[in-house]
């Protein structure tokens, strides 16, 4: 099922009250009818206008529990407005600009949002890159330039993995890691490619063991002149992102939070090319019905640590 609004009209005709918006998180989340997410039983009464109560174990469930809307005080129309805004926003959305377009109460609320939607551009068990990819490292942020495999205060080292399709970039996977060593590279590289992949580097130590790790490992010497750019598609993300994060939010980006970031980049570039707004949309509702809900404290808490088996690089 990919039904989805094509402009702001139908978006409008489809979205303008609780139920319309509460019907069709149903059809996100449950497409082959109702399924219990405690016993796994098919059936269920609706309890009032919300709730349904599972027919075998009697546990009720809504829609929006478990998922980026749990909890919420605010009506799902707004969410919607606000989903339809944010993926619209060609280059990306802000906390200010939010606040100001929806007049959501609080700069706090806004970004707050912001985030559960950023969490929510990861598709949850996505594919893996394939084929031939690029990887490279980048530093992002700070006023001085890093010292490879030695780290630079105030920097995050991100893990640029491209997919090659010529010249053209196909996918794109991000992920902050905490060093170039080779356990921290591998890792990054295992959890966004395909085993079999043909992974292109260049000749730094922290990627040699690739080939051990059921890769065809490429690594292109740097022995071609002067200025020949040996990893042109890492390259080009990188610049990409720098400049986003520079433009969108001004380099205002915190390293605690950067993940969320490189999520959002992740998820409007490996959608680029996508005609539709409404199928961004959709996208991102269904993987908001998908994910838990994240509460504040714990979203702030949790950052750092962020676990590696969601493959959310
Ligand atoms: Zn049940």
């Amino acid at each position: 099922m990919e039904d989805y609004p094509k402009n702001l009209t139908e978006f409008e005709d489809r979205f303008s009250t609780e139920e319309d918006c509460r019907d069709y998180l149903y059809q996100l989340r449950w497409p082959d009818g109702f399924c219990c997410s405690r016993c796994g039983h098919d059936r269920a009464w609706p309890v009032g206008t919300v709730l349904f109560q599972c027919a075998r174990c009697s546990y009720q469930t809504s829609v929006i529990s478990g998922t980026i809307f749990h909890g919420t005080h605010k009506p799902l129309t707004l969410w919607f407005r606000t989903i339809w805004w944010v993926t619209g926003q060609k280059n990306g959305a802000s906390a200010m600009g939010l606040k100001r377009i929806l007049g959501l109460g609080s700069y706090r609320t806004a970004w707050l949002w912001l985030h559960k939607l950023r969490r929510a551009m990861v598709t949850p068990g996505r594919d893996h890159l394939a084929g031939i990819i690029e990887v490279d490292e980048s530093y992002i942020g700070g006023e001085k330039t890093g010292k490879r495999g030695r780290g630079a205060a105030g920097k995050s080292l991100v893990v640029i993995a491209a997919e090659v399709k010529d010249t053209r970039i196909g996918r794109i996977r991000l992920r902050r890691v905490p060093d170039a060593s080779a356990k921290s590279l591998e890792e990054a590289v295992q959890q966004a490619t395909s085993p079999g992949s043909m992974i292109r580097t260049d000749g730094w130590k922290g990627y040699c063991g690739l080939s051990s790790l059921d890769y065809t490992h490429v690594e292109i010497r740097n022995t071609a002149e002067v200025g020949v750019n040996l990893l042109p598609h890492c390259h080009r993300v990188a610049a990409l992102l720098k400049r986003w994060l520079m433009g969108t939010h001004q380099g205002a980006v915190s390293h605690e939070h950067l993940d969320y970031y490189l999520d959002e980049f992740t998820f409007r570039f490996n959608r680029r090319t996508s005609r539709h707004r409404g199928k961004l949309f959709f996208r991102l509702l269904q993987n908001a019905v998908e994910v838990d809900p994240i509460i504040y404290k714990r979203m702030v808490k949790n950052i750092r640590g962020r676990k590696p088996l969601n493959h959310n690089m």
